[in-house]
C-alpha cells in the first residue's frame, strides 16, 4: 500500500510526547512489512535545529504557493529520511507559521493562528502529493492538527489525481486536545458551509477539528483497545463520547509498540549488569546498584518499588501519595523519578525528608536514570486515572519488573494481574478503584509474592516474553488500512 502519514510531531526531529514517538517508529515498521510510506510534518524551528546540530539540512524539493479561502502562503517542500530507514520525510516549510519558539506556539502578535497554521499544513500536504506525483492509498492523520485531511478528502479536495482512490484513517493519541476554536474561524478552513453544521465541525457554538476527523475518516483508531471503549463513556470521553459512540462501528484500539532495541536488558548500555529471562542474575546486581545510588540499605529484604512519571493528576499521584505511609510502614524502599506540578514535587520532597532511608525523590527528567530504575526495581507503580496506552509498564515487563497498575486504558491491555491461580499467564498486579488503600493492598500483596521465588520468576518470565514490538502494532494498522479501503 502507498501510505502517507500527516503528523504534527515526528521523533527525532520535533516532538513533545507519544505522538512523535509513534510517528517516528510506526512508518519504519510499516515499511519493513513492504509498504511505501511517506511522512509529512511541519518544518518547525526544532527540526531545523536538529539538522543544524548535525551540520546537515534537508534537501529542498519544491517551492509552491498554497491558496485557500482568500489566503495565499508560500510553501517550500523539504526532504530527508527517517533515521536508520529509507522512509522519506517531507517537511512543509513556511517560516511565518512554523519558525517559532515552541512546536505548539500558536500566537503571533497576540493573534492565535493555530487554525491557519494547521489548515496550511493539511492543504500543503494535498498540494505536495500532487507535485510529487504520489498515488495515495491511505492517508493516516493524527490528533487534531491533521484532522482536517479526512474532512478535505470527504469534501472532494483530492488533489489532481493523488487521492482519487485514497481512504482515510484517523488516530487519536490525546483526546483532551481537540482543536476547538471560535466559530468565526470556520471561514479560514475553506470548506463548504455543509461542514459548519452540528453533524460536522460545529461543537457547542465553536468548531472542533477532532470531531471532524472522527466523523469523516473511514476508520478511527486510538492507542489501546480498552481506551477505545472507555472514550465512548462520559467519564473518559472529554465531551466527544457521544460522537465516538455514534461512530463506534469504525473505531478500534491498537497498542503502541516500544523500541525493543533501546529497551533490551541483554544489551542496555546503561545497566551495571545485563540480564535476560533465562538468566536473571544480572537483575540482582542492578537492584543492588540502584539501592546504593538511592542511599538505601542494600541488604534489606524489603521490596524496591518505583514510580516514573510526569507529575500531573492524570498519573494518579493522589492515589500514590495516599498509599505512601502504609508502604513505608511495611519497610518498602521507594524511588520516584519525575517532574511536573509543584504540588507533587513538594509532596515527594517532603516524603523523602520524613523517611530518607526509605524514600528517594529524584525531581528531574533523566532518561538514562529511568533505565536503571526500571531494571533495578521489583515493582513499578502506575496508578493512572486514565492511560491511553502507557509505555513504562511495557518497559518494566521487558525488564522483569512487575507492574502494579490501575486497570484502565492501555494498562489493562498490557498487564495481566496475578490472582493466585493464574501464574502461568499473569505478568503483574492490578486494581480498579481510586482508593489509595487499594493501591497499597495490591502493592503489598504483590510484594508478598516475592517470598515464593518460583512464582515470582514465572511472573517475570511471562512479562519478559510478551511482544510489544512495533512490528506487532504495524500488522494491526495494516488490517485497519484494509478495512478503510474496503478490501
Ligand atoms: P506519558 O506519555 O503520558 O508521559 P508514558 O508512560 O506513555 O506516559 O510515557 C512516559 C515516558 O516518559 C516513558 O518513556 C518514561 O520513562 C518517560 N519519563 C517520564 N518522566 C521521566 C523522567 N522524569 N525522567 C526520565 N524519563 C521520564
Amino acid at each position: 500500500m502507498n501510505i502517507i502519514f500527516a503528523t504534527a510531531e515526528v521523533s527525532p526531529f520535533a516532538k513533545t510526547g507519544g505522538l512523535g514517538d509513534v510517528c517516528g517508529a510506526l512508518p519504519k515498521a510499516l515499511a519493513k512489512l513492504g509498504h511505501d510510506v511517506v511522512v509529512f510534518t511541519p518544518y518547525y524551528r526544532q527540526a531545523r535545529e536538529w539538522f543544524a546540530r548535525r551540520g546537515e539540512s534537508p534537501e529542498a524539493v519544491a517551492d509552491m504557493s498554497i491558496r485557500w479561502a482568500g489566503w495565499s502562503s508560500p510553501m517550500t517542500l523539504l526532504r530527508a529520511m527517517l533515521p536508520d530507514s529509507d522512509v522519506p520525510v517531507y517537511f512543509i516549510a513556511n517560516d511565518y507559521f512554523f519558525d517559532r519558539d515552541g512546536i505548539y506556539d500558536g500566537t503571533l502578535d497576540f493573534h492565535d493562528d493555530q487554525v491557519e497554521r494547521y489548515t496550511f499544513f493539511c492543504r500543503g500536504i494535498i498540494s505536495a502529493c500532487g507535485s510529487l506525483g504520489l498515488n495515495v492509498d491511505v492517508v493516516h492523520s493524527h490528533d487534531w492538527h491533521s484532522a482536517l485531511l479526512p474532512v478535505y478528502l470527504h469534501s472532494g479536495l483530492r488533489g489532481d489525481s493523488s487521492f482519487q482512490r485514497a481512504a482515510s484513517v484517523y488516530t487519536i493519541h490525546n483526546l483532551n486536545y481537540q482543536g476547538r476554536y471560535g466559530f468565526e474561524r470556520f471561514r479560514a478552513l475553506g470548506l463548504h458551509s455543509f461542514y459548519s453544521s452540528q453533524h460536522a465541525l460545529e461543537y457547542f457554538g465553536d468548531i472542533n477539528l477532532m470531531k471532524g476527523g472522527i466523523i469523516f475518516a473511514d476508520q478511527v483508531t486510538t492507542v489501546s483497545p480498552t481506551y477505545a471503549r472507555e472514550i465512548q463513556t462520559a467519564e473518559f470521553g472529554a465531551g466527544l463520547d457521544g460522537i465516538l459512540r455514534q461512530h463506534s462501528y469504525k473505531l478500534s484500539g491498537i497498542l503502541n509498540g516500544i523500541d525493543i532495541d533501546e529497551w533490551d536488558p541483554e544489551t542496555d548500555p546503561h545497566l551495571p549488569s545485563p540480564f535476560s529471562a533465562v538468566d536473571l542474575k544480572g537483575k540482582a546486581n542492578c537492584k543492588k546498584a540502584l539501592r546504593k545510588e538511592a542511599g538505601f540499605d542494600t541488604r534489606s529484604k524489603a521490596p524496591l518499588i518505583s514510580l516514573i512519571s510526569r507529575f500531573v493528576p492524570q498519573k494518579g499521584l493522589e492515589i500514590f501519595l495516599g498509599a505512601i505511609p502504609s508502604l513505608l510502614q511495611t519497610g518498602s524502599q521507594i524511588i520516584v523519578l519525575g517532574t511536573g506540578d509543584a504540588h507533587y514535587e513538594d509532596a515527594f520532597r517532603a516524603a523523602e525528608a520524613a523517611a530518607p532511608k526509605q524514600f528517594r525523590s529524584w525531581i528531574k527528567f533523566d532518561p538514562v536514570l529511568a533505565h536503571r530504575i526500571i531494571a533495578g526495581s521489583d515493582l513499578l507503580l502506575m496508578p493512572s486515572l486514565y492511560e491511553p496506552c502507557g509505555l513504562n509498564q511495557m518497559y518494566a515487563l521487558r525488564y522483569g519488573t512487575l507492574p502494579v497498575v490501575r486497570l484502565t486504558g492501555g494498562l489493562a491491555d498490557t498487564v495481566i494481574p496475578y490472582d493466585g491461580s493464574n501464574a502461568g499467564v499473569a505478568t503483574g498486579f492490578g486494581f480498579h478503584s481510586t482508593d489509595p488503600r487499594d493501591l497499597y493492598l495490591t502493592t503489598w500483596l504483590g510484594a508478598m509474592q516475592m517470598k515464593d521465588a518460583a512464582v515470582w520468576r514465572q511472573l517475570q518470565q511471562n512479562g519478559m516474553a510478551a511482544d510489544f514490538s512495533w512490528e506487532h502494532s504495524a500488522r494491526e494498522y495494516e488490517r485497519v488500512y484494509s478495512r478503510a479501503l474496503g478490501v
